[in-house]
């Protein structure tokens, strides 16, 4: 049996009139991350964090934000592909773990939900999604709302 450990970090500009997505679930609220695709920058972190897992580069390479076919994409289908590729490698997801960081609004009620997703997408049990949330305590541009960052980290095994 082998293992394999990936981590990912991914941050996004705050921008009125976008819609704001994190961890595949859509929140109300007045501002969202600019980007080339839907911006949700928990999804890109844990994408990035499985490609890391089995040295597969990251989620750039993969779905260039200037290729128009990732335009305003669904970043569950990136998650998706992310971890087919994983899956090509053999490998199986163990778990995640992830924290967003960001200043408003709040996030809590929007966990389970998030796991839900995450784990739906993956085929997976929302127990071995974990999805933790903090303020900067108003420093930086987090802080100011200018700026949402997320960190995943994901554990991969091979029978
Ligand atoms: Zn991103």
């Amino acid at each position: 049996m082998s293992f394999r450990i990936g981590q990912g970090i991914d941050f996004h500009q705050l921008g009125a009139g976008r819609e704001l997505w994190l961890g595949g679930v859509l929140i109300p609220h007045h501002k969202g991350c600019i980007a080339h695709s839907d911006g949700d920058v928990l999804l890109h972190a844990i994408c990035d964090a499985l490609l890391g897992a089995v040295a597969l580069g990251d989620i750039g390479q993969h779905f260039p934000d200037t290729d128009p076919a990732y335009l305003n994409a669904d970043s569950k289908m990136l998650l998706r592909r992310c971890y087919t590729l994983v899956r090509e490698k053999g490998y199986w997801l163990v778990n995640i773990d992830s924290t967003l960081l960001l200043q408003a609004p709040k996030i809590r009620p929007y966990v389970e939900q998030m796991q839900n997703t995450i784990a739906h997408t993956l085929h997976v049990s929302s127990d071995d999604i974990s999805i933790k949330a903090t303020t900067t305590e108003s420093l930086s541009f987090i802080g100011r709302e200018e700026g949402v960052v997320a960190t995943a980290s994901v554990l991969l095994q091979k029978y």
